[in-house]
């Protein structure tokens, strides 16, 4: 019997500068690889996912890579912890024994339960589980006020995050090469199940030509992210958002290159930590207001309205624009999720969780800490939020970020004829009706 060090991809589909591989490599162990397609998740999805297609491509990929350099990724279809054990006995019938479980910590509410699950099994098999810092430059715990309390308000948060990298001499950027040490542990594998197999339609493909990696990461594109991000009808901002997601790219390699060619986007990586801080810190807000109070709004139970928005049909054309281009492609650009997401809550006065359960379902990119950020900021309801009485106009919107409406005729070729529907809500009426319940709520005992 051999003992043998097994390595566990979730949100890190990549062999290079992987924190975990490269832990599992240094045991001095033969290391195996495992990844689970997690039923509890995938039987929420529809049939058609593309999602899960894009995740099947790079598992795929990441299989052939393995194969390539003499190791082997088991993939699975089941329940992680009744997976692993399948896979652990299996491996011991071929005389290999299981001794450590190496895999990237992950900070959402179920990844943290599932891994403690998985640690005390382990713990009672006598087998190591070790969690390491991969998805992050920075884990919620290590960015902390001088009181040892959590930060709430981006600003101060950012500055820290930049005092404790310098504190720790960037040692949390530097890069390793997880193949560099260390052996395989190689032995026969299943086959990769099919996305059919595992219930979706063979549509789902891969959405890989949403994201323009070569243009995105090019230190061209990156210097021209402050002036360009703003415009959604331009390839603007990098649209590294679902390779984030996946982790089919390395937060320290983007880090290294906003520190050299743009702190603005810097600062947008940085967003991303700050809220994954707060959904670790404060586990709550996943679901209800971050600002207990906002939980009193008397959000309307509109399911006409809600309807419009979705479909993109409001007669407001950046909130229609958005919403069809989010409804075609599994993308929004940023400057009009803001949009999509006020009007949602502001004009039609409807609960943000219902904008928030939506943009889980289309988003490609959709991932829980930035999603219930984005839309408790612009619910008010967040921490560091817009203030209620900040009510966007979708047309001065419009106005400032698609002058030309370049973005709007895109998604909305009817827009400016006969046939664009007019506004399901008056402005004017719908601002003032958004103030004064917020005002109402928030004023109650
Ligand atoms: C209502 C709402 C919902 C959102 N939901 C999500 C979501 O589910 N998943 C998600 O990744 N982002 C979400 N965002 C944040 C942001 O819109 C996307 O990260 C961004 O549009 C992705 O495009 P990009 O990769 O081209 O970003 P770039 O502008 O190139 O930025 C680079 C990276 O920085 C991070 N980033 C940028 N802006 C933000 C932000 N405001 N908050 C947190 N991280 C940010 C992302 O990882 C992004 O890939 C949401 C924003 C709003 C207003």
């Amino acid at each position: 019997m051999t003992d043998i060090s097994l390595f566990w991809h979730r949100r890190d589909l990549r062999m290079e500068d992987n924190r975990g591989l490269f832990a599992a490599r240094a045991s001095g162990l033969p290391v195996a690889s495992f990844f689970c397609f997690d039923r509890y998740i995938l039987d929420r999805l529809p049939e058609l996912d593309r999602r899960v297609g894009f995740i099947h491509h790079h598992v795929s990929r990441l299989s052939q890579e393995y194969a390539q350099s003499g190791g082997s990724l088991h993939v699975l279809h089941g329940q992680p912890l009744t997976s692993l054990k399948e896979l652990i006995a299996v491996l011991r019938s071929r005389g290999q024994k299981v001794v450590e479980i190496h895999t990237n910590r992950d900070y959402a509410p179920y990844p943290v339960r599932r891994d403690l699950e998985v640690a005390q099994w382990a713990e009672d098999q006598g087998i190591s589980f070790s969690l390491h810092e991969d998805h992050v430059i920075l884990p919620p715990e290590s960015v902390l006020k001088d009181d040892g309390t959590p930060y709430t308000v981006f600003t101060p948060y950012s500055r820290k995050w930049h005092r404790v990298l310098e504190s720790m001499d960037g040692v949390p950027l530097d890069t390793v090469d997880s193949l560099e040490q260390g052996s395989w542990a190689s032995s026969p594998l299943q086959a990769l199940p099919t996305l059919q197999e595992m219930g979706f339609d063979e549509e789902s493909g891969n959405p890989e030509g949403w994201t323009a990696f070569d243009h995105a990461l090019q230190p061209d594109t990156i210097r021209a992210y402050a002036e360009r991000r703003d415009t959604p009808s331009i390839m603007g901002t990098t649209r590294m958002s679902l390779h984030l997601r996946f982790g089919t790219v390395s937060i320290r390699h983007l880090a290294a290159l906003g520190m050299k060619h743009s702190e603005k986007w810097l600062t947008e990586l940085i967003w991303r930590e700050f809220y994954q801080s707060i959904l670790h810190h404060f586990p709550h807000s996943a679901s209800d207001a971050f600002r207990p109070k906002y939980d009193r709004i008397p959000w309307r139970q509109d399911e006409a309205g809600f309807d419009a928005w979705c479909r993109g049909k409001t007669g407001y054309p950046l909130v229609d624009a958005g919403m069809r281009e989010l409804n075609a492609t599994g993308f929004m650009h940023n400057r009009v999720r803001m949009v999509v997401a006020s009007f949602l809550c502001k004009h039609l006065l409807i609960d943000w969780r219902w904008g928030e359960r939506y943009f889980a379902e289309k988003l490609l990119d959709y991932e829980l800490a930035s999603n219930v950020g984005g839309w408790q900021w612009a619910s008010g309801s967040g921490c560091d939020a817009a203030p209620y009485f900040r009510v966007f106009n979708p047309e001065s919107q419009m106005k400032k970020f698609d002058p030309k409406g370049i973005y709007v005729k895109r998604w909305v070729p009817e827009w400016g004829t006969p046939g664009y529907g007019a506004p399901i809500v008056e402005h004017k009426f719908a601002r003032q009706r958004a103030i004064d319940t917020y005002k109402a709520a928030l004023a109650e005992a």
